[in-house]
Formats: C-alpha cells, structure tokens, sequence
C-alpha cells in the first residue's frame, strides 16, 4: 500500500531498532511541517516543508501531531466472561490475590474458538481506535492442551483478519488448573505443551506468572528452560505481588522482558540492567488495585529499558487504552512525555522481539502510525481519558476511521516506482 501523509504540524518519534536506556530513553527526534512516504506498506521517505509531487493516496494531516503506531506489549485480550463482580467487589475494599484467575479459565474453557474469535475482535478493534497497531496477546485461561492451543488459534486467527500485528505468546504458567497435582501440571507443561506450540509455531514467546501463589523460581526456571530449548522467546510476569527474585530470574534467563515489577527489588532492577531485559510496566492494573506503581524511575536511572502495556485483562486491568496509560506514567510513575512516549512505542516493540520493524517513524519500518488529533506529542497522555486518535495508519493503509474510501485514489504508478 503506497500513501502520502502531509500537512503533519508535528511529527515525533524514537530513533533506533533498539531500546535507548537512561536518560536516551526522553529522546525523540521532533520535525515539524512534515510529510512522509509510504512505499508498499512501509516507511519510504521523512521530509520536511513543501509537500512532494505524489500521484497516490494522500492523507493532510491538517497541522496535527504524528507519532508511531502504539505498541501494546502485554495483553490477555482473549478470554470469555466478565468479571465485573470482582470489580463491584473490590468497590467494598477486597484485596486483588489473582484468584479470580480461575474464573475466567472456566468460562474460556467453555467457549469455542470461534466465540473466542467473536469476543476478542471488538476489543482488539477498540484498541486499534485508540491509536495501538501492535498487540501482544497471551494465552494462559486454558490450562489444559487443548485449550491452551484454542487461544492460541484463536490468536492467529483474529491477526488473520485484523490489520494490526499480532504477537502471540505461550502462557500456559498463568496459573494451576484446579483438576491436576501441580508437578503433574507442570511436566504436562514441560513435556507436552512448549513443545507442542512451539513445534506448530502457535506463539513467539513462553510467559510464567512468577510470584507468590503462583510458580517459585525454581519451577519459572525449568518451565522457561524448556520455551528455550523448543526455540521460544521469554518472558516473565515478575514480582507483581511480592518480591520473590522473578526479576533477578529474568535478568539470570536474559528473557527479553519482566512484566509488573511492582515490588521488584534492588538486585532484581541490577539484574535487569546488566541483562538488558525490558521492564514492561503496566500502571493500569496499579490504578485498577489501587496498589503501589512500579519504580520506573528507579528503573530508568538503573539503565532499565522502561516499556507501557495496557495489560488488558478481564480482572485486574479491563483498560484497553495505552493513552490512558501514558497519563498513568506521568501523573503516577513521574515520567516524561517524552519517555512515555519512547515506552509505548521503541521499548514496547522490543519487548515483543519487533524494534526493528515497528516502534518508530524510520525509513524501512512498517508504515504504522497515529494522527493525534493535538499539536503536540505532549498532550496525548496531558488529555486524560479521551480519545485523540483522529487517523491510524497500519501498513500503509487508513484504518481508522474506516471510510478508506474517503481517502483519493492515485493512479497506479506513483512515485514509489522510481
Ligand atoms: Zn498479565
């Protein structure tokens, strides 16, 4: 798909195909008056003042702000059932221990793929409204092969059939399946279910929810040795309800990245550093618990690369909106725009293996990216709440609002073929 995006009053971006720690993670290269070429689905050209002769698809920017499509690096947007009692629950003062978990297990084991399908679409299609062309997506609410393998399908699927990308990871270590002794479960994990995935190439990445109540370390560690072994990335959900060492395990595994972190201790941050894992950290689900953040400063100034997630998730964060987040991780978590900005973005994309494809405004990268409908990055996470997204481009083409038809049609040699 070939397209000209002009008229960009501001267009802002990280620079790079790999995370920038400490203080390089506030770096964004800012140009104004722009335009951009797409050739073929990506980034042909960046350039500032007179808009160039093109004969395709042209999208006037109208003055407004552009940046990267959002990279959402840690979603569970595939589940059946609501748990909005829990939430009704929680209003009365019931602390969050992750038991809920096993709710919505059972409503997902008794879904199809296809209400799988059904479900996640809307949800996935909300969240491209909201400016987010990447999305991570974990299965976890199977716990059993078979529906374990559903999710996943259910994945592949609904990336078949949606314009954003889709990252699928394996994680069968959400929680223990009420019917099975642990270790039983575990070998099943170890023995069939990694390799099983992986060898039908269902997920990119292998998760284990290391923490208390959930897997030790010992356990996370052999369950993540098989992923790794069976050619899968790593990832840990780590420390989120108590300070355990998952991070110091994931620094160990140099797993790509450790998600929650909000009691991650001081050698766990250490670990993190010298590994150069992602800290994805996700202050929805503070905000939803109304529990402490995570130290993104402290992680930051560690030289942590600091990734935002929405952690979309029916129990403890129902919240579909990274531009929310971006204001969570200013107003809560003291970052900058600029920092929120490169964490959605260039960190998000690697901690889903992706920086050199998505992530930033670059020639070569994938032509996905959002016009905001402000003059400035600064006021996506400032406007709280609201939705700014006013176009989203995903491989070179306008996907939101829908009416692509709106957009004029060039001939069919343009520019692009020189
Ligand atoms: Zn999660």
């Amino acid at each position: 798909m070939d397209l000209l995006v002009y008229g960009i009053g501001q267009l802002a971006s990280p620079v790079g195909w790999e995370p920038r720690r400490g203080p390089a993670q506030g770096e964004l290269s800012i140009r104004r008056d722009a335009y951009l070429v797409v050739c073929e689905g990506r980034i042909a050209e960046i350039g500032e003042g007179r808009r160039p002769r093109f004969s395709g698809p042209a999208l006037d920017a109208g003055g407004r702000c552009v940046t990267p499509g959002l990279v959402d690096p840690h979603t569970h947007a595939v589940f059946a059932g609501s748990r909005v009692q829990e939430f009704v629950a929680r209003a009365r003062g019931e602390r969050y221990t992750g038991s809920g978990i096993l709710n919505t297990v059972g409503a997902t084991r008794a879904a199809s793929e296809e209400e799988l399908v059904a479900l996640a679409r809307p949800r996935l299609l909300r969240m491209l409204e909201l400016g987010t062309t990447t999305v991570e997506v974990k299965s976890g609410y199977g716990l059993s092969p078979a529906d374990e393998v559903k999710m996943l399908h259910a994945v592949r699927r609904l990336g078949e059939g949606l314009p954003m990308t889709l990252v699928p990871t394996f994680m069968g270590a959400h929680a223990f399946p009420p019917e099975l002794p642990r270790e039983e479960y575990e070998r099943l994990l170890v023995e069939e279910m990694i390799p099983a995935v992986a060898r039908d190439g269902l997920a990119r990445f292998c998760d284990v929810f290391c923490d208390e109540g959930f897997y030790t370390v010992d356990e996370a560690r052999a369950i993540l040795a098989a992923a790794r072994e069976h050619g899968l990335g790593l990832k840990v959900h780590a420390d989120e309800l108590a300070p355990v060492g998952a991070a110091e395990l994931a620094g160990e595994l140099s797993a790509v990245s450790a998600e929650h972190l909000l009691h991650v201790s001081r050698e766990g941050i250490q670990a993190l550093a010298r590994a150069g894992t992602v800290a994805v950290l996700l202050p929805g689900a503070a905000f939803v618990l109304d529990e402490p953040y995570p130290p993104a400063r402290d992680l930051i100034a560690a030289g942590v690369p600091v990734a935002l997630g929405t952690d979309f998730n029916p129990g403890s964060s129902p919240v579909a909106s990274l531009p929310l987040v971006l204001s969570l991780a200013v107003l809560k978590m003291k970052m900058s725009p600029e920092e929120v900005l490169v964490g959605a973005t260039l960190h998000a994309a690697a901690a889903v293996g992706l920086a050199d494809k998505v992530g930033s405004l670059e020639p070569g990268k994938r032509a996905d990216l959002v016009v905001w409908d402000t003059e400035s990055y600064e006021e996506i996470p400032y406007w709280i709440g609201q939705n700014l997204a006013w176009a989203v481009v995903a491989g070179g083409r306008l996907v939101v609002p829908s009416h692509v038809e709106g957009l004029p049609r060039g001939a069919e040699e343009d520019r692009c073929a020189d």
